[in-house]
């Protein structure tokens, strides 16, 4: 199925497409081949501002902050049907725009985080009666108030990620999309629309770095969730601390597949592979380190190598595509970069290390498997963003692989294998990272994700992806009430 090119007029702000502010246009351009998939309006301050205020307003005159949860979960759900009868163009322009392959871009719309937090909406303590040491309190979950969520190009997903538990929680939002894939999000506005959200609860602004900046600065947003770049994350870390802004940060990784050494191999390296070049390598949560025992280097060196070798890529609306196209020039060129980093650094091209053969146009990297790399090569310590994968050996042990699994910045995912899961256990509870996963490569939306150290601040997922966007209140009860 394919779709015509889409452009969009106006940002979606107080319920309605308003018209921007600018005249110029950003084109959206398909990675795979550089043509132009459709095109929006530039975003100015302006357009933010007008944003925020509607944000703002609704916020502080209601109804939505006020409205029972019950209520805000039914109108989860009313969105998730929404846009389950749109997967499939919302899968077309995911694939458009970055160049998931098809198949992930059908498993990517986050449609489920929105029926999940609609069911947990009823086991949530909204509101309890504490007996403190003094007296009685009554301790509330109130709404953050309004939060700004800003969202990378990587996956559409990453948007429920943060604005089912948000609405859940009572806040109105500003989304703010890369410009590079706003599309979707245009869907999102005629969903919430359709299923009649209150004006100014949802605003939709796709801009720059630089016009996010002003939502990240604009003193009437009370809280950043953020998901990009550490460098970025670190950036509006900094601008919300002059006004004890909230904040969650959801950033890089540089993720371990612990191999130890009796790992079954037949399972670990197909599911660690898959976890590398997931969404082309664009995955924060990507297992770009393998470490592997000495012992067993070569025999991981070689079955990886192969495997990856011979990994379908191409055009990522074929439907048998595992690995599509990077995002653009700019993301190409840094794979490139790293893969010739990693050679004069001393690391051996197992398979891949190069542009695609044939692909003249469109930002294509093979996928990669550097052998020879030492934890401490910037390869190995760096997020890459592509498929290109480190096998690190390591001599020494279990302790040895936890602490080259923890020797890193970052601090957000992984796996652990071995024939003796109790084993592999104890190994995954010494690892610092947010997530780890024994004999698997998981995620689960109804558990709590996030990362350790430069990985992130804040839990999404889970009781723990409502807490984000929660303030408790307590109300402390005279006698008798
Ligand atoms: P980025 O962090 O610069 O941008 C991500 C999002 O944040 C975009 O919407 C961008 O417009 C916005 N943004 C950036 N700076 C901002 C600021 N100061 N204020 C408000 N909004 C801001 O990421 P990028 O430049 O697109 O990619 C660069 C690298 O970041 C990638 O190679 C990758 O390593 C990493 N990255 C990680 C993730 C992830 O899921 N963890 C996602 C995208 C990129």
């Amino acid at each position: 199925m394919t779709f015509d090119r889409r452009d969009r007029h106006g940002f979606f702000i107080d319920g309605a497409l308003r018209e921007p502010t600018g005249s110029e246009r950003v084109e959206v351009i398909h990675p795979g081949n550089e043509e132009a998939v459709g095109s929006i309006p530039k975003a100015t301050p302006d357009d933010m501002a007008a944003a925020v205020a509607a944000a703002r307003r609704a916020f502080d005159e209601g109804p939505w902050p006020h409205t029972a949860p019950a209520e805000r979960a039914e109108m989860l759900s009313a969105i998730a049907d929404g846009l389950e009868k749109r997967l499939e163009e919302l899968a077309w322009l995911s694939t458009a725009q970055n160049g998931m392959p098809i198949t992930l871009a059908r498993q990517s719309q986050g449609i489920e985080i929105l029926r999940y937090y609609a069911d947990i909406a009823r086991d949530v303590v909204w509101e309890e009666r504490r007996q403190g040491l003094a007296g009685t309190g009554l301790v509330r979950r109130t709404p953050v108030g309004v939060a700004g969520l800003i969202i990378p190009w990587n996956a559409p997903s990453l948007l429920m990620n943060k604005l089912p538990s948000a609405l859940l929680a009572g806040c109105t939002v500003v989304v703010k999309p890369s410009p590079e894939t706003p599309l979707d999000t245009y869907v999102l506005a005629e969903v919430l629309d359709d299923v009649g959200m209150p004006p100014g609860v949802v605003n939709i602004v796709a801009a720059d770095a630089e016009v996010g900046q002003c939502l990240v600065d604009d003193p009437r947003v009370d809280k950043i969730s953020f998901t990009g770049s550490t460098v970025a994350g670190r950036k509006i870390m900094a601008g919300l601390a002059e006004r004890i802004g909230r904040v969650s940060l959801e950033l890089g990784g540089k993720s371990a597949s612990v191999l130890l050494d009796d790992a079954p191999l037949e399972a670990a390296l197909p599911a660690t592979m898959a976890g590398a070049c997931l969404n082309n390598g664009q995955a924060c949560i990507a297992l770009s380190r393998v470490l592997a025992p000495r012992s067993r280097y070569d025999e991981v060196v070689e079955t990886l190598g192969a495997m990856v070798g011979s990994l379908p890529v191409g055009d990522p609306f074929d439907e048998s595509t595992f690995v599509g196209p990077l995002l653009n020039a700019r993301q190409r060129d840094r794979a490139l970069g790293y893969i010739e980093l990693g050679k004069a650094e001393g690391a051996r091209v197992v398979t891949g290390g190069g542009p695609v053969p044939g692909r003249d146009r469109g930002f294509w990297v093979q996928p990669t498997v550097l052998a020879d790399v030492s934890n401490d090569m910037r390869v190995a310590q760096e997020e890459i963003f592509a498929a290109v994968i480190s096998v690190i050996p390591y001599d020494g042990g279990d302790d040895a692989a936890v602490a080259m699994a923890n020797d890193s910045q970052y601090g957000l995912s992984g796996a652990v294998w071995s024939a003796d899961p109790e084993r592999a256990l104890d190994v995954a509870r010494r690892i610092r990272t947010g997530t780890v996963t024994v004999n698997g490569f998981t995620y689960d939306v109804g558990l709590p994700f996030g990362g350790f150290k430069q990985s992130g601040i804040g839990r999404e997922w889970g009781l723990e992806g409502l807490e984000a966007y929660i303030e408790y209140q307590t109300i402390n009860l005279p006698d008798g009430l």
